[in-house]
Parts: structure tokens; sequence; C-alpha cells
């Protein structure tokens, strides 16, 4: 079996088992040798690492992930994928595929069971419309992490990346450097996948904190602050948090919070930082 990184290994597989690509699970297949070579020397794997991978596909990225990892379990959606799996897989004895939804798989036991519950890597090459849960579902479900590195839209991995100021930064930004540091570590075109999707892609390496960056009382409640704080970019921080309505204060209640941070009363969500979003977040626990 050729490697799949060669388009006309990947054209053969596609006809031998008359696979259509599925729009609705994001299928778009890496066709780019240089590309894969890149992901695996990012994600740092090495021969004792157990790696997690998201939508294998027709198994391009995994193949390389067998030869990297001690050993791969691939979660895929399509049952149509499963058959080809099989076979351009078929030479790799350290692999398993999972044919599930990787947001219904518990992978807390996952890694348990095949990690002695170590903290696990996560390499995939992401189905795009469902970018957001997926990572949030890996950080938020207590499976232990020790990194994830994955392509998703440009644009998202700019979302991720960015810092107060910055137009990109939003919500996912705080959440996930909440949890990460994160580092976008190449830039991909359309024409290194099969089909071309209408997007850029970037390969984004998020390696987990060992501790959080900031301390907050209540995370899930920092968690609403800031999604509510960022619901209406345009307004102003007071008035965004009012309109969400989630703290039940008022807007004078909320003004003097955020005074009491040592900010003006105009300030708006996207100039507060994360130890800034953690401390309002305790002051305004405090008052509701
Ligand atoms: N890893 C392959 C590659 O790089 O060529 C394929 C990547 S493709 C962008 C995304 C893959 O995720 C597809 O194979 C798709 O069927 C699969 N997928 C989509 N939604 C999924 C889900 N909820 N759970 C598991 N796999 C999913």
């Amino acid at each position: 079996m050729g490697k799949l990184s060669n388009p006309q290994e990947t054209i053969r597989i596609i006809k031998k088992y008359d696979f259509s690509f599925q729009k609705k699970f994001g299928q778009n297949f890496l066709i780019d040798g240089r590309v894969l070579e890149r992901i695996i020397d990012e994600s740092g794997i090495t021969e004792d690492d157990f790696v997690l991978e998201i939508g294998p596909g027709i198994g391009t990225l995994t193949q390389y992930l067998c030869e990297a990892a001690r050993e791969v379990v691939a979660v895929e959606i399509d049952r149509m994928l499963i058959p080809i799996l099989g076979e351009t897989l078929g030479e790799y004895d350290n692999v398993s595929v999972i044919n599930e939804d990787i947001l219904k798989v518990d992978i807390a036991a996952l890694s348990e069971e095949k990690n002695s519950g170590r903290p696990i890597k996560v390499v995939a090459n992401l189905p795009y419309y469902i970018t957001t849960p997926i990572i949030m579902q890996l950080f938020e479900s207590g499976v232990p992490l020790e990194s994830i590195t994955i392509m998703v839209q440009k644009e998202v991995a700019e979302r991720i990346q960015a810092h107060p100021g910055k137009k990109d930064y939003g919500a996912l930004s705080l959440a996930v450097q909440y949890y990460a540091d994160a580092q976008i570590v190449a830039n991909v075109p359309p024409n290194c996948f099969m089909p071309r999707p209408k997007v850029g892609s970037a390969v984004i390496r998020l390696t987990r904190h060992s501790i959080p960056p900031v301390k907050v009382k209540d995370e899930k409640f920092m968690f609403r602050i800031i999604r509510d704080s960022f619901n209406q970019r345009r307004k102003t921080l007071v008035n965004g948090l009012y309109n969400a309505g989630g703290t039940g204060l008022t807007k004078e209640e909320l003004a003097e919070c955020i005074i009491q941070l040592g900010e003006k009363e105009t300030v708006r969500g996207e100039a507060l930082s994360l130890e800034q979003f953690a401390l309002l977040s305790d002051i305004i626990r405090e008052r509701v």
C-alpha cells in the first residue's frame, strides 16, 4: 500500500471504493506530504505516545501517525470510510478505528484504557463544521491532555491565537488560552486538499498549561461572563453584560464592578485580558 499523501494513490482508492465526498462531514483530504510531515514534527509525537486522531478520512494522516507513535486510535463518523481504512491501514498493527461521532466518545475512558490515564496527544485535520465543539469538549471533559495539534480554518486559528485589542479576539480566544498555549505553526493553502476547501487553513498547536494562567473562584461563571461580554461586540461591556441578563445586576451595579476592576465604565469586552476577566468574574460573583 502506497502513501495516500501521493495524490495518485488517493485517487486510486477513491475510485476503487466509488467513494463520494460528504460535504456535511467536512471531508477535505490532505494530499501534500510536506504538510503531513510538518504536522507530525509540530505535534512532537514520539514512539512512547498514544495519539487520538479525530476524523481519519481514508487514513492519510493516520499512516504518518502510525509510523511515529506507539499506538493510535482514530475516530471516524462516516461508515463508508471504515472498509477503506481497513485497506489503507492494513499494514499497521498499532491502530484501531472507531466508527463513531467524536462528540459521543468517552475520551477520558479511552485514554484511561489505552494510556493508563496519562496525558494524551490529539492530532487531526478537523472537520471545520464542528471545530469549536470538538476543542471545547477536549478541554472541558477532563481528558488528560498534553497537546492538540490540529488543522483548522485559518480564520479560526487566528481567533484562537488572538490577544486583547485585536479584531479576532473573543470568547474562543479566551476559552482556549485559559487551558492552553496556542501557536499557529503552519499556513496551508486550499491546493493541499482534495477536494479544495473554499477557505484557507492553518495548523495550530495547543499545549495544555500544567496550571491555569489565572486564578478564578468559579470557572463556569467566568466563561458565562466572557460569553455574555462578547455577545454584542459593538456594545460597551456594561451594556453587553446587562443585555445578556445573566447576572441579574442593574447597569449601575455592573458599572461599579467594572470601576472596581480599575477600568472605565465605557470599556469594551475586547479590551480586557484573561486575567481581568477572571478578576471581573470574581467581583461580579461576590455581588450576585
Ligand atoms: N484526516 C483526513 C485527512 O487529513 O485527509 C480527513 C480529514 S477531513 C477534513 C475530516 C474527517 O472527519 C472526515 O473524514 C469526516 O468524515 C470526519 N468527521 C466529520 N465529523 C466527524 C465527527 N463528528 N466525528 C468523527 N469524525 C468526523
